[in-house]
């Protein structure tokens, strides 16, 4: 209902706002400007590479923009830099609205639980965004969390605090993932420690390649937090039973 609503009001809001951001950076070439909007797609897709991120963020721009009747585009020179420019229809938003909204957002805050787990989770991942938002999540559900934001730190972390579990971006500059957890197996101290592997490639192969280097199991980025904690609960009392 609140959709139809919307689609009223910008069929008839002859008014449009337009956002241009300008920057000077390393440019895109044509052949990456079309995939740009993809989900999951980024220009340096290497394990290992230097700029993080996922590559959701342009994918859940273009998305929202047109799901408010908007659209965004990009032009760009290589070398150069780039120019993206957001399109909206301008809408007045009345105070109930507004109050809907606020109220949506506080119902779906994390809500935290009394649960008994006080178990030590080592989380290693690089984008600052994710680790604000795991590991605020783990705390409210009462486990322990330490960060460690590139593979060798994990390693280190792992080795100086034993964790009850790894959590495992596989993406990360330096040492990517996948060789953090087979370094950790070949250590005798951790080599029942599980490890869940993260990762936002969305290619085939990926849980083969994750369970080869050591995991015990595999989620894909974007993860959901009920899923996350659903896991680490399955491979807690599976390791539990067996130690
Ligand atoms: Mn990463």
């Amino acid at each position: 209902h609140d959709s139809e609503t919307v689609t009223e009001t910008v069929a008839s809001s002859p008014k449009r706002l337009h956002i241009a951001v300008i920057d000077t950076g390393i440019g895109i070439t044509p052949d990456y400007t079309d995939k740009l909007f993809q989900p999951f797609i980024q220009i340096d897709s290497a394990l290992n590479r230097q700029h993080n991120g996922t590559g959701l963020g342009l994918a859940l721009v273009k998305c929202i923009a047109e799901l408010h009747g908007g659209q965004v585009r990009v032009t760009s020179e290589v070398g150069v830099g780039s120019c993206f420019t957001l399109d909206l229809p301008l809408i007045t938003v009345t105070p109930s609205a507004h109050e809907v909204l606020s109220q949506q957002i506080s119902n779906s805050e994390v809500s935290s639980t009394t649960g008994s787990a006080s178990s030590l989770i080592l989380l290693a991942e690089d984008n600052e965004a994710t680790t604000k938002t795991v590991s605020r999540y783990l705390r409210a559900k009462g486990y322990c969390v330490i960060v460690a934001n590139t593979g060798q730190d994990a390693i280190t972390l792992a080795q100086s605090r034993h964790p009850d579990l790894i959590l495992m971006d596989i993406q990360m500059p330096g040492m990517d993932g996948l060789e953090a957890t087979h370094q950790i197996r070949r250590d005798p101290s951790l080599v029942k420690v599980p490890v869940l592997a993260m990762t936002a490639l969305a290619m085939t192969g990926d849980r083969e390649r994750c369970l080869a280097a050591g995991a015990n199991d595999y989620l894909r980025k974007p993860v959901k937090l009920q899923e996350l904690v659903a896991t680490i609960q399955r491979l807690l009392s599976v390791n539990n039973a067996f130690s």
